[in-house]
């Protein structure tokens, strides 16, 4: 704006930041060339040439963005978008790029704590922290039996330290009860998918989103949430995209949408089940696709029969007519590409939901090809990796089954300890089994308990009946309080290991600093809770870890922990991965299941 010496930068027609529509993820100043749009932190305090870099994933949210940390004296300063990042092409959001005060932050635990006679929590070696929590977990389980354990596990760790620490739960405290956060949420998508079209993920990367001809965004506030998604989304009606977003308020992506259908919290179920309803009423899908690559289309039409889009229009607040003219405008252009974020404040999806999604596109033609697909995003950062690595109380690593007697073989064969055969309860469940006195030591790993939207009297009175809780994270959160040990976790930067974004990629972690003080990564501490209740349990390090869990999870193919980097799964005999769902070479892949209001 302005001339000569009133020359500044400036929005367009000097509009507020807010008013020209910035999203202040801070992207431009990561391109400005001459420092005049920069970053606030750091600068004038640190010179950039005392400052060291690393790259690494950003792991709070299941985009799995690149992101490179600049890093002075124990200390994120700033954090740019990595380029050749695969997931992120360079870009992240605001959470990405600004939130690391909680690895900054001097409520850091730099040391562990243990509960004295007197009630207190007293700071002792990690060594002495561990010898405790082992003796008292030993103690529980030999009274009590193993189901009396629970362990629960956080959104940031790597997959080995899932990894680790459902082997930690099933062979060495016998018990089934680990789950993680991200659970309940990423469960029903990856039994939702996996039933309909054999692949429990997103069938398509998160890069097609820019090639689709049209868009249904529903779910989360994906700008927000799931940010990557939504930038690729405005990338595609830039380029001509007709975009839908259902959502019952005006989100941030609305403003670059055709439609905003303003529905019902909770009615995204309803909706594609009335899209579905008018596109087979209507004859609006693809015949030859169904035709070729599909199976079952008559179990959906005939549950459709039974559904009245009267009924419909009631659940999600919208009209007849409006739900008529969303599923023409929605299969007017093709590929059309289906984006759902879960939401952890609201409500998990049912299978029944992520099988309407595919057969929504399925009818459009638009799975298995580029610019289309399910884009079924989980809530939480490695949500992907905790479930396929068997931090689940359903599935052992490899989603094999956790109570059928051949596949726990499997796994005990490989641990040379016994799996035991009783369902585990996920982490919503822990809480009643507190309650009922069912379980009587807790160890939670990276989780904040306050922090999922739970009355906190409910928090509070079960952590105040456990016999044993153990808190490990990078900070002393709310449940420390009602701790009987404290274990000093690592901040995802400054952990080695390997995450799966929601799009089916592995991408490797590298520590770009060190833990502070006697902190240690998770992997770390689990691994000294194992050698101490089973010296044969314990693993040398990720990469051991990667390995053997590799034994158990077919998806990996034969790709080493090196070599899995920038890999989709599954993983194929050649050690190619699977970028998107394949339709030739499997006969009809995808199956259609009735439709549910
Ligand atoms: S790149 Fe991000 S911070 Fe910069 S103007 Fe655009 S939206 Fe705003
Ligand atoms: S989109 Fe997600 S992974 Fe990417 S920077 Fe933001 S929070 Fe991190």
């Amino acid at each position: 704006m302005g001339r000569g010496f009133e020359q500044r930068i400036s929005t367009a027609f000097d509009l507020p930041l807010e008013d020209a529509g910035c999203e202040f993820c801070g992207h431009c100043a990561d391109f400005c060339p001459v420092d005049a749009i920069g970053f606030r932190s750091g600068r004038y305090e640190v010179r950039p040439w005392k400052m060291s870099k690393g790259t690494t994933v950003c792991l709070q949210c299941p985009m799995g963005c690149g992101v490179t940390y600049e890093v002075h004296e124990g200390k994120v300063v700033t954090a740019h978008g990595y380029f050749p990042s695969p997931a992120s092409g360079g870009a992240l959001c605001k959470r990405g790029r600004f939130n690391y005060n909680f690895v900054n932050t001097p409520e850091r635990l730099r040391g562990a704590l243990v509960q004295s006679d007197a009630g207190q929590l007293d700071p002792v070696p990690v060594d002495e922290a561990l010898d405790v929590a082992a003796d008292r977990l030993r103690q529980v389980t030999e009274e009590n039996g193993g189901a009396a354990v629970a362990v629960w596990g956080g959104d940031m760790l790597t997959n080995e330290e899932y990894y680790l620490l459902q082997k930690l739960a099933r062979a060495g405290l016998q018990t089934q009860n680990v789950d993680s956060v991200a659970g309940p949420w990423q469960l029903p998508l990856y039994e939702g998918l996996a039933s309909s079209v054999g692949l429990g993920a997103m069938t398509n990367p998160l890069s097609d989103i820019a090639q689709a001809k049209s868009l249904l965004v529903l779910g989360s506030n994906t700008l927000e949430t799931h940010a990557i998604a939504a930038i690729r989304a405005r990338k595609a009606v830039r380029e001509g995209a007709v975009m839908i977003v259902a959502h019952p308020d005006r989100v941030g992506l609305t403003k670059n949408a055709q439609c905003h259908l303003a529905i019902q919290p909770e009615s995204e179920g309803a909706l594609v089940c009335g899209l579905l309803k008018v596109m087979v009423d209507e004859k609006l899908y693809d015949q030859g696709f169904v035709e070729a690559h599909t199976q079952d289309l008559e179990k959906l039409q005939r549950s459709l029969e039974k559904i009245s889009l009267a009924d419909v229009a009631e659940k999600t607040g919208l009209s007849e007519d409006a739900l008529r003219e969303a599923a023409r405008l929605y299969a007017s252009q093709k590929p059309a590409c289906l984006i759902y974020g879960a939401d952890k404040a609201r409500e998990p999806a049912n299978e029944t939901f992520y099988r309407m999604c595919v057969a929504l596109q399925a009818l459009l033609g638009s799975v298995g090809v580029p610019g289309g697909g399910v884009m079924a995003m989980g809530t939480a950062g490695n949500g992907q990796g905790a479930l396929q690595f068997g931090a689940c109380p359903k599935y052992l690593p490899g989603f094999r089954s956790a109570t059928q007697a051949a596949s726990r073989k499997v796994a005990s064969n490989l641990w040379g300890a016994d799996v035991p055969g009783d369902p585990g309860l996920s982490w919503p469940s822990m809480f009643e089994a507190i309650e009922k006195g069912q379980i009587k030591a807790l160890y939670l790993v990276g989780v904040d308990p306050y922090g999922l939207g739970l009355p906190e009297r409910k928090v509070e009175s079960a952590l105040a009946k456990l016999q044993l809780l153990i808190v490990q994270d990078t900070a002393k959160n709310r449940a420390a309080d009602f701790a009987h040990v404290v274990l000093p976790g690592a901040a995802y930067m400054e952990k080695e290991g390997t995450a799966v974004n929601c799009e089916r990629r592995f991408q490797r972690l590298a520590p770009v600093m060190d833990p502070p003080g006697q902190a240690q990564t998770d992997f770390d501490l689990i691994n000294g809770l194992l050698r101490r209740l089973n010296g044969s349990l314990a693993l040398a390090g990720p990469a051991a870890a990667f390995a053997e869990a590799a034994q158990l999870v077919k998806d990996l193919g034969p790709v080493s922990y090196e070599a899995v980097d920038g890999l989709c799964w599954p993983i194929g005999d050649d050690g190619a991965g699977t970028e998107r769902m394949e339709l030739e070479g499997a006969e009809k892949p995808i199956k259609f299941y009735a439709a549910r209001l």
